[in-house]
């Protein structure tokens, strides 16, 4: 029987960060269900943020906390900034390479909601890949892909490890410590930016197990994606754009965001979507994201990612604008956790990334924090657990196994109906009469004859679900219409 000292769920930032910071003398296996750069950091444009120096720290948390409408743990967010400093540090130390200019100094870009420009980024507008190729190249421990997780084992209060296929054979492996890091919730949504791989199947084994999923109603949806595409994962076209200069405008060219905020395309992510997403239905018109004032030279050394994406779908940038719509882009909310990825109640199970709910963003995230939370608490958590010396002395039996019954035959069709009402009902403007309305849906497929990565999906849903109808006002991403009407 094997048994790992650590066994890692995810091989993005999180994961990889983690690994990274165990020692090579631990027995650890990192785990992906797909090929590895098939995550959402693989994906990341913008790039990563870091507090500028000690006393630009005060309006880093400043600004977190203002986008996610104060709903934050300040203390953790404090942790984030303050660890920001070292993090960058230590990545470049080890060979992280981030854009510079010509005399060695690192170039930052703004975002939305910053009130500083302190955001690194790598090869122009791929810092995800850049950083997921560094990650790779320095993770010591053995790596497997393809080997899909779809169960924990979790007997009174503690982890014993996972249950998983491995090319389609069930195994069961044992492990003193469980780091999930299996990112966020993306494919649950008809419109979403995100990698295939982000199904939310690991939250929904917790909610099986009654571990607790926190902060779930507050579902981020990124402003402006190019959605008129047969691909399941929308095009991004990252918030550096407008941080920089670019325009969302109507069919006519009209700037019409400042009738939503005064600072027009420089507000905070969910007032943006708001923004454009209401527009869009009052109006009839269409949106598009306005380039024309970036000069096509420096577009294409800023931007060569974008710029060769959008001429595969006909698009010649900076010059032609592109059509946009608001797409499900981040989790705030996820598996409840300490700062030390600790999750309550569970011995040996830890949480990291995108999977986890530390605090840092509450009801919205401020952009670019996303990989550096990913970084800072990945290793507060690997710290804490080796200071732990936690042996599993009994390896029990865990028979009941699914690992043949994955996928039933409807499920394909049933997953699509899943994505629709979750983006129809559950996204960008909620009522209660439709989140009841979706939670009744999500119900009747839970007791149709489906398979148990389906059954994972629902789990997860019922929690945003559950999570959005308790909350009964609005607060940053969660947004709820006509409450009066509806009840
Ligand atoms: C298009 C896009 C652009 C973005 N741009 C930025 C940006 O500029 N800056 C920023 O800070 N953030 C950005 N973000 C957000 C950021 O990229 C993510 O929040 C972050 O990368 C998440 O990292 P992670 O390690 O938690 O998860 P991921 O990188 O998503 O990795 C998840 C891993 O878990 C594995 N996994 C999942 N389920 C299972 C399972 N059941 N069994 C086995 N393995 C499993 C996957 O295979 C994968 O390896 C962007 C996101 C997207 C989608």
């Amino acid at each position: 029987m094997q048994k790992y000292d650590v066994i890692i769920i995810g091989a993005g930032v999180a994961g990889l960060y983690a690994a990274m910071n165990i020692p090579v003398a631990k027995k650890v296996l990192v785990i992906c269900k797909d090929i590895p750069w098939e995550c959402n950091t693989f994906y990341a444009q913008g790039g990563i943020v870091t507090a500028l120096d000690d006393n630009d720290v005060p309006a880093h948390v400043e600004d977190t906390m203002a986008a996610g409408a104060y709903h934050n743990v300040k203390k953790v967010v404090e942790i984030l900034s303050k660890t920001s400093l070292e993090t960058t540090k230590d990545i470049i130390q080890k060979g992280m390479v981030f854009d510079t200019d010509a005399t060695g100094k690192l170039l930052y870009t703004k975002e939305a909601a910053h009130s500083a420009a302190r955001i690194i980024h790598a090869g122009g507008d791929a810092t995800g890949r850049y950083l997921h190729y560094f990650m790779m190249s320095k993770n010591p421990h053995h790596l497997e892909q393809n080997m899909l997780v779809y169960d924990l084992l979790i007997d009174d209060g503690r982890c014993y490890g996972i249950k998983a296929t491995v090319n389609y054979e069930p195994k069961t492996l044992y492990a003193d410590n469980v780091i999930i890091a299996s990112g966020g919730v993306g494919s649950l949504y008809e419109y979403n930016t995100n990698s295939r791989t982000v199904s939310a199947d690991i939250h929904g084994i917790c909610v099986e197990k009654g571990i607790a999923l926190q902060d779930m109603e507050f579902m981020q949806f990124h402003p402006t994606v190019f959605v008129d595409t047969p691909l399941a994962r929308k095009l991004l076209l990252t918030e550096a754009l407008r941080g920089e200069g670019a325009h969302v405008v109507d069919d006519e060219g009209k700037r019409f965001l400042f009738e939503y905020d005064e600072r027009g395309e420089l507000a905070s992510r969910d007032i943006v979507s708001r923004g454009i997403f209401d527009y869009k239905r009052k109006t009839g018109k269409k949106v598009y994201l306005d380039l024309s004032m970036f000069q096509p030279k420096q577009f294409h050394q800023r931007f060569p990612n974008i710029t060769k994406t959008f001429e595969a779908q006909g698009y010649k940038l900076p010059q032609d604008r592109v059509p946009i719509s608001p797409a499900f882009h981040y989790a705030n909310g996820g598996i409840a956790c300490n700062s030390y990825g600790v999750v309550p109640g569970i011995k040996g199970l830890y949480v990291v990334g995108e999977a986890a709910r530390t605090g840092v963003h509450g009801a919205n995230r401020l952009a670019s924090n996303s990989l550096l939370e990913g970084m800072v608490f990945a290793k507060r958590a690997v710290d804490y657990m080796l200071s732990q010396e936690n042996h599993n002395t009994k390896m029990p039996k865990f028979d009941k196994d699914y690992g043949n019954i994955l996928h039933k035959d409807n499920d394909k069709a049933y997953k699509h109906q899943l994505r629709k009402i979750m983006w129809e009902e559950i996204g960008i403007i909620r009522t209660t009469k439709g989140l009841h309305h979706a939670k009744n849906f999500i119900y009747d497929l839970k007791n149709r004859e489906i398979g148990r990565l389906l059954q994972l999906r629902l789990n997860t849903a019922s929690a945003i679900v559950d999570a959005a109808l308790l909350r009964k006002e609005s607060l940053g991403t969660h947004y709820i219409e006509n409450e009066e009407q509806d009840i």
